[in-house]
């Protein structure tokens, strides 16, 4: 017998399962709801990303199924080829005007928009400025770029600041880019402050706002926005697969941007575009965004009340201020461990440790959503305190 050449990935696994990081996937058997069927059991939903309660709304199931029996199921073709329906131009269209900018194009999803973008718009001979906290699909695009690489401290804008200006001689275009919203902390980018010196540096100025499309600024037009920023930032990212609750990404800005991104962005050149039924539910969407702002408003009132009685619970909610609540344990092991007695309690909320966040800054992670109502928020708070005095997070 010839010897697996795979065997390191089960050794590697193994001490996975040593360390305390390994996990199995739980199957949810519902709708994305508050509340929802996971491995066999009803529990209290506080691990998705569907922050309006769009992911099973009526109104996109409609347009999802309507599109679907007028047009089918796939679309065919990348977008160059064959595969640009009416939809997709109509949705990009619609992102354009609610972002206020002149033009967007969609991607497959936020991950490969903000991949796609960045390695598309720069080479080997340009510099990036990126915060040390932003997204594994910046990362990504950052190193598909093949452009060099500078990590600035966790929202440190003097120090983004100082590398603008070290690379002042330097040949080559500079971008700083951050995430809008940070998805592991839920805090919120010194947008204002970064916007600054990229302007005092020529550089180009990216956010990627997978978390606050339809969470913040008005009827959830995102981080540039909420801080009054239209026009000074050259590129947004937005996702359509949390807020939105469908699946996808774009990018806007100018025409030109995104005329050069039909061209040269290798997602959008060499993978199929989405199905009649993924656009015509983000066209839903976006109506929706632009007609009931009340999903907002209801989901900062949860997000208030739920983050305020974790803290009284005795809970460290680290540095959130957005409905990503993270709950601070430590260990990796033990981030597990208070989500899986959680979940004998009721309540889904998932465990992230490293590598997904440092060592020793493992926690459970919370999002709370328009649709919760407040007794399954108390509910949730019990089994939080329940757990949380059972496993040690909370002392007894
Ligand atoms: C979720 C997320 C993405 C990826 O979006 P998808 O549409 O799920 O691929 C990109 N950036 C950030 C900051 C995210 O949180």
């Amino acid at each position: 017998m010839p010897s697996d050449p795979l065997a390191y990935l089960s050794e590697q696994l193994e001490s996975f399962k040593q360390s305390g990081s390994y996990f199995r996937l739980r199957e949810l058997q519902s709708a994305c709801e508050p509340i929802s069927r996971f491995d066999g059991r009803e529990v209290i939903n506080l691990a998705s990303n569907n922050y309006l309660g769009l992911a099973n709304h009526p109104k996109l199931v409609e347009a999802a199924i309507e599109a679907t029996r007028k047009y089918g199921v796939g679309s065919g073709a990348v977008r160059t080829i064959s595969g640009t329906m009416a939809l997709h131009m109509e949705l990009e269209r619609k992102i354009a005007a609610f972002k206020k900018v002149e033009a967007s194009v969609v991607f497959q999803s936020g991950f490969t928009a903000n991949a796609g973008a960045v390695s598309a718009i720069l080479g080997p001979e340009d510099h990036i400025i990126s915060d040390e906290l932003n997204h594994a699909s910046i990362i990504d695009g950052c190193r598909l770029s093949k452009a060099k690489i500078h990590i600035f401290p966790h929202k440190d804008v003097q120090r983004a600041g100082e590398i603008l200006a070290e690379l002042t001689n330097q040949p080559g275009r500079k971008l700083l880019i951050t995430d809008g919203v940070f998805s592991m902390d839920g805090d919120i980018a010194p947008l204002p402050g970064l916007v600054e010196v990229a302007e005092r540096h020529g550089a180009i100025m990216m956010v990627d706002d997978a978390h606050a499309s339809g969470v913040l600024g008005r009827n959830g037009r995102g981080t540039v926005d909420h801080f009054g920023l239209h026009g000074r930032v050259h590129i947004q990212v937005g996702t359509l697969s949390k807020a939105v609750g469908v699946l996808g990404g774009y990018v806007c800005g100018s025409r030109d941007l995104i005329e050069y991104l039909y061209h040269r962005a290798r997602p959008f050149l060499f993978s199929t575009s989405h199905p009649p039924a993924v656009a015509a539910a983000c066209i839903a969407a976006f109506d929706l965004l632009e007609r009931e702002p009340e999903r907002m408003e209801q989901l900062w009132k949860n997000t208030e009340y739920f983050k305020s009685q974790l803290t009284a619970a005795g809970f460290d909610t680290g540095c959130s201020e957005t409905p990503i609540t993270p709950v601070m344990v430590g260990e990796t092991r033990k981030a597990h461990e208070f989500s899986r007695a959680l979940f004998d309690g009721g309540v889904l909320a998932t465990g992230i440790g490293y590598p997904t966040v440092p060592q020793g800054k493992a926690r459970v992670r919370t999002i709370v959503t328009a649709t919760h109502t407040r007794e399954q928020l108390d509910r949730a708070l019990e089994v939080f305190v329940r757990a949380g005095k059972q496993t040690g997070v909370l002392a007894s």
